[in-house]
Order: structure tokens, then sequence, then C-alpha cells
């Protein structure tokens, strides 16, 4: 393993890659994906028998592909070394390539039972079904019917970047699993992803979290077409609730690594009561305003060029006007065609 050790140093310090080594036997892999997030992170947990775990390993397209063949190359591994494949939550850029690496390597697919029934619902048995919530949910918020038909088309080219769907061995949070030659405790995230988990290396302070904390950006919060969840609510309990948790470097899903983890937690949380105060604001200046309207006062016009952009910001502003909502800052009413428009609350 020393050896190993010495050749991934010897190999990183050479030349920017699209992998670098993070922690002791952990390699971080810049997966391409074909939208503006530009990459997820995949890691390599590298064991001493000689195996692999890999964590996310990305959405499906041919440079993807490429990218893995050139970098297991680079790295003098082989995909038959892979001894389990995790997954931690069900976005296409995080699962899309889990069939793929279980059909070269036959390792195991862990992934959340929540999880997994999210992929049958979007990709699976579930998608007509979906579709139809969707087109509800954009048509009641306001959407007009051009950019609905651009959100549902848009959704419907990730049918082939989760493919082939893997066959999955069920974990759940509370459980440890032995990754990499360590114990990781799986933790339930909420809000971002619907059964999400992180994995946390407590011994040594590292936790691999997916997205639900990210440097930098932050990570996406909306509502899913036929849940009735408050994930913006449960989004901020949850961070708080990971904030004291003992991290010393973080290992997000995008971009890069990083060591504040209950600062950047505290500056999410900031941005979001910054994001919550502005929409009471406007709402409560407008009087009435419909989540299509709020969505493009907020992100701008650009978005309708921008399906799958604009899908994310509409979501996620449905998520902070629903909020408020929820906490009779404003008022949600449905008119007799099922319009669903945010009033300001008078009584306050
Ligand atoms: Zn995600």
């Amino acid at each position: 393993m020393d050896n190993l050790h010495n050749k991934l140093q010897k190999k990183h310090n050479r030349a920017e890659r699209s992998w670098s080594q993070v922690a002791p036997f952990i390699i971080q892999v810049r997966v391409p994906v074909p939208f503006s997030l530009k990459w997820v992170n995949s890691y390599l947990l590298l064991e001493n028998k000689g195996t692999f775990t890999i964590v996310d390993p990305g959405l499906r397209t041919a440079e993807a592909e490429q990218l893995w063949e050139s970098t297991m190359n680079e790295l003098s591994l082989d995909w038959k070394q892979c001894s389990q494949i995790i997954v931690t939550h069900q976005h296409p850029d995080h699962y899309g390539l889990a069939g793929y690496v279980q059909q070269k390597s036959k390792a195991p697919v862990l992934i959340t039972k929540a999880s997994k029934d999210y992929t049958d619902k979007l990709w699976g048995a579930g998608r007509p079904h979906f579709e139809r919530e969707m087109r509800e949910l954009l048509i009641a918020h306001g959407t007009p019917d051009t950019m609905v038909d651009a959100i549902i088309n848009n959704l419907r080219e990730f049918q082939e970047r989760v493919e082939p769907q893997p066959q999955v061995v069920y974990i759940e949070a509370g459980q440890v699993l032995m990754a990499g030659d360590r114990y990781w405790d799986l933790i339930h995230t909420e809000g971002h992803a619907f059964g999400g988990i992180m994995l946390h290396d407590k011994q040594n302070g590292l936790l691999i979290c997916g997205d639900q904390v990210l440097s930098k950006i932050t990570p996406h919060v909306g509502v899913v077409a036929g849940e009735h969840r408050p994930v913006l609510a449960q989004f901020m309990e949850n961070l708080k609730k990971i904030s004291t948790l003992n991290v010393s470097l973080v290992l997000p899903g995008h971009r890069d690594v990083f060591a504040e983890f209950a600062e950047r937690i505290e500056s999410i949380l900031q941005h979001h009561e910054r994001r919550l105060s502005a929409m009471l604001t406007y709402v409560e200046q407008e009087k009435k305003v419909d989540a299509y309207t709020c969505c493009e006062w907020l992100f701008g016009k650009h978005l309708r060029n921008q399906p799958h952009n604009l899908r994310f910001a509409l979501t996620e502003t449905i998520a902070h006007l629903q909020y408020l909502q929820q906490r009779n800052l404003i008022v949600e009413t449905t008119d007799s065609r099922g319009m669903i428009h945010y009033c300001n609350n008078e009584r306050r």
C-alpha cells in the first residue's frame, strides 16, 4: 500500500488531473456532467487487499465513461477490483453510472430503500405517473406551457443517463459500513434528497456528504412533484443536527473538499434566512404572486432557455414559498382552476 501511496503522490504532482488524493487512500475523481455543475465528485476508497469501494460513480455519458477508463488506467486499477458501489442519494449525477460500474465489476450497489424507490418513480414503472404529477405541479405554479414541455423533455433526457439500472442491496442510516478499510457511520440526510445518507468516519473526522453540504454553492432544496414534505424546514433542521459531528475534512459531491464544516453550515442557513426574508418582502409588496413569477424575479428571465436550471430554480422557489406559508407569514390560495398563488398575510 505504501508503494501505491507514493505512486499516487507522484502522479498527482505531475499535472492537473481529473483525480486527486484527498485523504490517505481516498481518491476524488471529477466525473464530468453536461450541465452547469460541470462535474460530480466520485470517491475511490482504496483497500489493503487490493480492492476498492466507489462512492457515487457519476452520470452516464460517453465523456464520463471515457474519463473512468482513463482514470482506472492511470491508477492501475481494474473494475474487477471494485468491492462495492455506494450511492449517497438517487440524483442521476450520483446514481447514473452505478449499473454500468456494476456490469463491469459485478460488485453490489448499496443504496437506501427510499432512494431506490425514488429511482423507480423517476426512471422505472412510476415514470408516466411522475411526469403527470410534475406537469401538474409546474402548471399549478404558473409555468407557461412551452416551459412545462421543455422541463418534461429535459427530464426524459436523463433516462438513458441512468441505464442500465443496478441490482441493489439496501443500506440504512444508523448502520456502520466498512469501506476503504475504515468504519463509516451512515447518517440520515434530509431536504436535498429524500432517503439520502452521508458516510462519517468519526475516528478520523472524514465526512463523505453527497450534496448535503457543499462549499461555495448552496445545495439544491426543492419540492418533488407528488410529495408533500416540508423540504426546506427538514433541510435546515438536518443541517443544524449534523453540524455538531466531529468533522475535520468534508468530501462533498461537488466542488472542492473543505474543512470548515460547522461554519459552512452556518452560512448556508444564513443564505436561506436572507432569501426567505427577501421573498417575504416581495410577496408583501406584490400582495398576490405565483411561484413562477417569483422565480423569475429571484433568478432572472434567462432561465427560460435553460429548462434544467429552471426546474431547479422553480422547485426551490416553491420550497421557500411553502416554508413561509407553513409559518403563517404568507397565505397560499388555490383558485377554481387549481392555480396556486401566494398572498400577503393581512392578519400578521
Ligand atoms: Zn444531489
